[in-house]
This record gives C-alpha cells, sequence and structure tokens, in this order.
C-alpha cells in the first residue's frame, strides 16, 4: 500500500490508502474526458460560481484544512493555516481574472485584420510534490479549471488527506463529475496516463529526476509539459545591508517551511566585510529555534516530512563534510520522537565537493564568503539550477543591477516573498520551465489561435 500518512512528528501510521484498480483507474480517465466536453463549452462566469465557492469555503474552514496538513507532513500549524489563507487567494484570483486574461487579442498585420483566440486544450495531467499540499492543487486548479481544461491530479503518496480533502472541496463547490479528480495511482500508472491520448498536457511541480522522467515521457507523445522543479537559490549579502533586516530574512528564508521549499534560500553568499558577522548572528538565531510539537503555535522548529527526508538529509550533510565542508552547526538528528533535525550550517565547500551543486531540501545552511559583487554574482551563477535568488543590499538600484545578472526565473531585492497570485513563478535550467501564477499561468495549457481576415485574392 504507497498512499500512507504518517505523523513524521511522531513517527506514527495515521491512516493507508489502497491504489485504485486499473477498472477504476479506466472509469476515471473517461469520466474526465467526458467532463471536458461540457466544461469547455462554458462560460467564464458559470465555472468561476464553482472556482470561486471553493475559495470561499477554504476560507471559511481554514483549520479543517490546516490540520491534516500538519499531521501529514508536519508544517507548523500557523505557516499551515497562511498556505490555506493563500490557496483560497489563488483560486478567487483566478475566478476573477481568467477572462481578461484569456480575451482575444488583436493583432496589427499590413493587410486585413487578425487576433488570437485561446481556448482550452483537454485533460491535463498534474503531479504535485507534498510540500506545500494544498497551494501546488491551487496552484493548477484555479487557471486552468477556469480556462476550460479538466485535470487528473497524482498527489505526493504521503499527503493522501490533504489530497482528498481538495478533491472533496471541488466537489462540495459544485464541480461536476470528473473535473477534478484525485489518482491515487502507481509511477506506471502515471506513465500510462501521459501515453494516453486523452490527455492533452502534463504539469509536474517535484524533483529533477522525476523532472526528467515526466518531461520525457510527454515528449515522447509530443504532449506540452511544464515544469516546476528544485532549486538551489542564492541569498546575496552585499557590504551595505541592512544586517539586522537580511538576518530575519535569511532565517525565515531557510527555515519557512522546515527548509523545505524548492525557492527557499540555500546558499548564502556573503561578501568579506559583512561575513564573521553575518555568520555568527545567523547562527545564533537559527541556534534559537526550539523544535516542538507542530501543532502547538509556540513551536519554531517542525519536523521533516518524513523520516527518509531526514535520512536523505543527514546523509547529504555526513558526505559534504567527507568532502572537505565544515559543519559549524547542527547536522544531527534531534534526540525526540519524529522525524526532527538539527538547524545546520555547512561552510568551506569547493566547488568539487558534492555539496556545492546539490539542493538540501531541509534545514541545511551553505555559507560562503566572497570577495565583492562580482564574485557573489559568479557564484550565484555557478548552479544546475536557475529557480530564485535575493540580494540585500541598501541600494535599491545597484540590487536591480545584480538581479539582472543572475541566471534564474526570479529575483527579490532586501525580501524573500516569493510568492502571490499575481505573480509568474518558475525557473530555468534545472529548475524546469514554465510559469505557474499571475497571467503567464493560465496560458500554458491554451491553445493560441491566429484568426485572420483578408479580402485577398490568392497569388497566381
Ligand atoms: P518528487 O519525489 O519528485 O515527488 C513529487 C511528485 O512527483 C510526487 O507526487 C511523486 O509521487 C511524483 N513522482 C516522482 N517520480 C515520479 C515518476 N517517475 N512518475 C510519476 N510520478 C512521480 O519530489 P519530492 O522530492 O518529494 O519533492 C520536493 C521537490 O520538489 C524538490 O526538489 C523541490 O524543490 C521541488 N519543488 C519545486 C517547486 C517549484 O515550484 N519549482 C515547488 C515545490 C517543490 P510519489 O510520492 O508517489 O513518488
Amino acid at each position: 500500500m504507497s498512499y500512507q500518512s504518517f505523523n513524521p512528528a511522531t513517527g506514527k501510521l495515521v491512516k493507508s490508502f489502497p491504489e485504485i484498480t486499473d477498472g477504476e483507474f479506466e472509469g476515471k480517465i473517461a469520466e474526465a474526458a467526458k467532463c471536458y466536453e461540457n466544461w469547455r463549452h462554458g462560460t467564464y462566469a458559470e465555472r468561476a460560481v464553482i472556482i470561486s465557492r471553493a475559495a470561499a469555503i477554504l476560507a471559511a474552514r481554514v483549520d479543517d484544512f490546516a490540520k491534516p496538513m500538519t499531521i501529514e507532513m508536519g508544517k507548523r500549524i500557523s505557516e499551515a493555516r497562511g498556505e490555506v489563507e493563500f490557496s483560497s487567494r489563488i483560486l478567487a484570483y483566478y475566478a476573477k481574472n481568467a477572462q481578461k486574461f484569456l480575451a482575444p487579442v488583436k493583432l496589427h498585420p499590413t493587410i486585413g485584420e487578425a487576433h488570437m483566440e485561446s481556448s482550452p486544450i483537454g485533460v491535463i495531467f498534474c503531479v504535485e510534490p507534498w510540500n506545500f499540499p494544498y497551494y501546488q492543487l491551487a496552484r493548477v486548479a484555479g487557471p486552468h479549471l477556469m480556462a476550460g481544461n479538466v485535470l487528473l491530479v497524482k498527489h505526493a503518496s504521503c499527503v493522501p488527506q490533504c489530497a482528498i480533502a481538495f478533491e472533496q472541496l471541488l466537489i462540495e463547490a459544485g464541480a461536476p463529475t470528473g473535473l477534478y479528480t484525485n489518482l491515487l495511482i502507481s509511477h506506471d500508472q502515471s506513465d500510462a496516463i501521459i501515453d494516453d491520448p486523452r490527455i492533452k498536457g502534463v504539469a509536474l511541480t517535484g524533483s529533477v529526476a522525476a523532472g526528467r522522467s515526466l518531461a520525457a515521457r510527454a515528449g515522447k507523445n509530443l504532449k506540452v509539459s511544464s515544469m516546476e522543479l528544485g532549486g538551489s537559490d542564492a541569498f546575496i549579502v552585499l557590504e551595505d545591508a541592512d544586517l539586522e533586516h537580511t538576518i530575519k530574512w535569511a532565517v525565515w528564508g531557510r527555515m519557512y517551511n522546515t527548509g523545505q521549499t524548492c525557492c527557499a534560500a540555500k546558499r548564502f553568499i556573503v561578501v568579506e566585510s559583512l561575513a564573521a558577522e553575518f555568520l555568527a548572528r545567523f547562527t545564533a538565531a537559527l541556534n534559537a529555534l526550539r523544535p516542538g510539537d507542530p501543532m502547538d503555535e509556540k513551536t519554531t522548529l517542525g519536523p521533516l516530512s518524513s523520516e527518509s527526508a531526514l535520512t536523505q538529509l543527514l546523509a547529504q550533510v555526513n558526505e559534504a563534510v567527507a568532502g572537505g565542508a565544515k559543519l559549524v552547526l547542527g547536522g544531527k538528528r534531534i534526540d525526540r520522537p519524529g522525524s526532527y533535525m538539527e538547524p545546520s550550517i555547512l561552510t568551506d565547500i569547493k566547488p568539487e565537493n558534492p555539496a556545492f551543486r546539490q539542493e538540501f531540501f531541509g534545514p541545511v545552511a551553505l555559507f560562503f564568503r566572497v570577495k565583492d559583487e562580482d564574485a557573489a554574482i559568479a557564484l550565484a551563477n555557478a548552479s544546475d539550477f536557475g529557480l530564485g535568488g535575493s540580494v540585500f543590499t541598501r541600494d535599491e538600484a545597484r540590487g536591480k543591477r545584480v538581479a539582472t545578472r543572475i541566471e534564474t526565473g526570479m529575483m527579490f531585492i532586501n525580501n524573500i516573498s516569493w510568492a502571490d497570485a499575481e505573480l509568474p513563478f518558475g525557473g530555468i535550467k534545472d529548475s524546469g520551465y514554465g510559469r505557474e501564477l499571475g497571467d503567464m499561468g493560465i496560458q500554458e495549457f491554451v491553445n493560441k489561435k491566429l484568426i485572420r481576415t483578408a479580402h485577398l485574392d490568392a497569388p497566381a
């Protein structure tokens, strides 16, 4: 049985869920395809009734949705509540703006007239990760359902209760059968879906390994795909940074969601003149975090999402140290029930150390000291990833100049306020392709059709 809720704060199994049978599997694909034939012809206003009702239910019942998330993957309850509220805002945003984003766009050919129309393309298969159990679902459901597409969704195997709760949310909001279907399926069944001619697009948020597998499968089938993958974002501190302000963002940027965020600050790149003070204050701030029950508002350090996530991270830290890195803080599991890890800082990571190129998905910061701004930019760009990054300086114009030179999909100056419904989210290089959220997010799975009118005689 591969879909299981384990509480990572206690290590106890909460509930298991069987994978669906082949017969159920075929039935669900058929229902989605049938639903599309009606849903595609609905108006934006009709779609918005259901999507905004789902937004309102989330907003009205925050705790009902937040608690299962905390139980299943250990997110601290205040962060879990914030995620439910944000998911509600994303759904409401697309319910309100989809028609405007997908309105026909007039073109200006030299002869005649032309415009681009946007129309849905069909059933989209979405594969989503456990680290934001609802936000990731809202990021695909809001735009793509409002665009007139229909979704089949495979959520991560460790958050089945959240996966089912989101499907129920849409049903409660009035979704017709087949509009949004949660699938408890294996990786082989996932491959079979991508091969199925009724499926027209693939959206993944997950690891680079999953990205390579799903993008290859989609490519073989000539299906459009979007890939939101991992990251190892640089957090650049220039010599004119406001250190008080910067340290608070450094702690938040590394430790939010117990460090399990794709666009978390993972590589701290600090200019020499501030490096010693930054490291001392950052170390003290991380050291002050206290592990506890993530359901308790006072807890400042939650568990990792699972025992295997903890084991993998500990192995990465050991490998980094064996490769010459120095551990200046933490590095061990915390001696208590559950999958807790000490906040950790590694320094002296040379380019030949495996850690230099890896993503650390948890409370482990990589610290680098550099000579100046140019060296900071060069180091930030010496990464296979290209998701986000941040720069801290009192000179905003300088911050913008540095941001322009960093090879990522997103840059933040004097903050790392990653996501807003209005702002496109995504990366380049091994961090994937395509964008979610904002106007761009709804354009990923629509047919952009050119229509031209011109009274022209055919060339002789
Ligand atoms: P993961 O192992 O790739 O899992 C993510 C999802 O992909 C899960 O639903 C998983 O299902 C599924 N999956 C994995 N391999 C698959 C395959 N071969 N065929 C079909 N489905 C497959 O990722 P993770 O390590 O749990 O999640 C964290 C990763 O996601 C990190 O690298 C993080 O940076 C990235 N992430 C990126 C973003 C972004 O927007 N760029 C946002 C959040 C997270 P199972 O659970 O059944 O294996």
